[in-house]
């Protein structure tokens, strides 16, 4: 179904503006896909235009010159490139290890779990920390976590990823409660960062098949996941439990990217069809330069591995004979 692309609205016949007359405000897709996210999360869902946009809307909304940042550590490298970019605007920020407390701060932004290196926070200590706490909760998606109820001010998601799911729409997500969300509503507006009708559209088509799709994901990847823990060629397997995403570590990363079929040697994650990349190549020596960032897809488990076992096949041979 298109979505009402329209900009303007017409007032009512007394010249007042109704609930829609210019689209950076609201528009019907962008009204209807927050209330089906809002009711998943528990919580308000205001949309924008990217993920990256949800983040700087954050910043905008509830940073301060002076202000003190803890960021989950391994967590997306473009919110830690943000920060830093900021930083004329004063604000300061420090990366901890999410798995323990955060350090004294103002705001703690945690990640769970954190992409690409799958460490999860420890929600009794930062919920004991006493921070403003915002979570990016993209690699979660409210089937596995409900942020707001763990103690999270403000819940983040790349809807790119999971919650579209078709790697083809480009969309960013906040939900909150109350007053949060009327100062996140009132810097998106006049920020200018709102997401487009058709980002929206590809959302409300994305909820209707969020569950199953999460489902199946995890199905495949758990199986993905305990075949690489047994293979020659793999230093070490990387996966939360839930969901496609599985970070592994090899000698050599490019020849595997490159020589796969069906998973595609691109980047971003969560979409229905199988994503590989080494991290390398954007992240340098924050992450191991042999780690390999995969998300497994909806296609058949058995043709995802037999893609995987071939392409993985001469390292195995290699390790094989070192091990001789
Ligand atoms: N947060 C996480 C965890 C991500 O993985 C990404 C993108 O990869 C972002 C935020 C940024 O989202 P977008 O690419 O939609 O701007």
């Amino acid at each position: 179904m298109q979505p009402d692309r329209s900009t303007i609205w017409t007032y009512d016949a007394d010249g007042d503006p109704e609930r829609f007359y210019y689209s950076r405000y609201d528009h019907p897709a962008g009204v209807a896909a927050e209330e089906a996210l809002g009711r998943l999360e528990g919580g308000e869902a205001l949309l924008y235009a990217s993920g990256m946009g949800a983040v700087t809307n954050v910043l905008l909304s509830f940073a301060r010159p002076g202000l003190r940042i803890a960021l989950a550590e391994g967590a997306y490298f473009g919110t830690g490139k943000l920060f830093g970019l900021l930083e004329p605007w004063g604000v300061e920020f420090v990366e901890y290890d999410q798995t323990g407390p955060p350090p004294a701060a103002d705001i703690v932004w945690v990640e769970s779990p954190a992409n690409p290196v799958l460490t999860q926070p420890d929600w009794e200590a930062v919920r004991a920390h006493g921070g403003f706490v915002v979570c990016d909760a993209t690699l979660s998606t409210p089937v596995y976590l409900r942020a707001l109820d763990e103690g999270a001010h403000v819940v983040l998601h790349s809807a790119t990823k999971y919650l579209t799911g078709h790697h083809d729409a480009l969309l960013g997500a906040t939900v909150s409660r109350g007053e949060h969300t009327l100062r996140l509503r009132e810097l998106r507006v006049n920020a200018g960062i709102t997401a487009s009708p058709d980002a929206a559209a590809a959302l409300l088509r994305g909820l209707e098949t969020l569950d199953e799709r999460m489902q199946r994901h995890t199905e495949s990847a758990r199986e993905i996941a305990a075949r690489l823990e047994r293979h020659p060629a793999v230093e070490r397997v990387r996966y939360p439990g839930f969901g496609a995403l599985i970070s592994f570590d090899v000698a050599e990363p490019r020849p595997v990217e490159t020589s796969t079929a069906l998973i595609r040697n691109a980047t971003s994650l969560g979409g229905v069809t199988s994503t590989m990349e080494s991290r390398h190549r954007w992240e340098g020596d924050r992450i191991p330069a042999g780690l390999l960032r995969l998300s497994v897809g909806l296609e058949d488990v058995e043709e995802i591995w037999g893609d995987l076992s071939d392409a993985l096949e001469p390292l195995g041979r290699t390790a094989h004979r070192q091990n001789l």
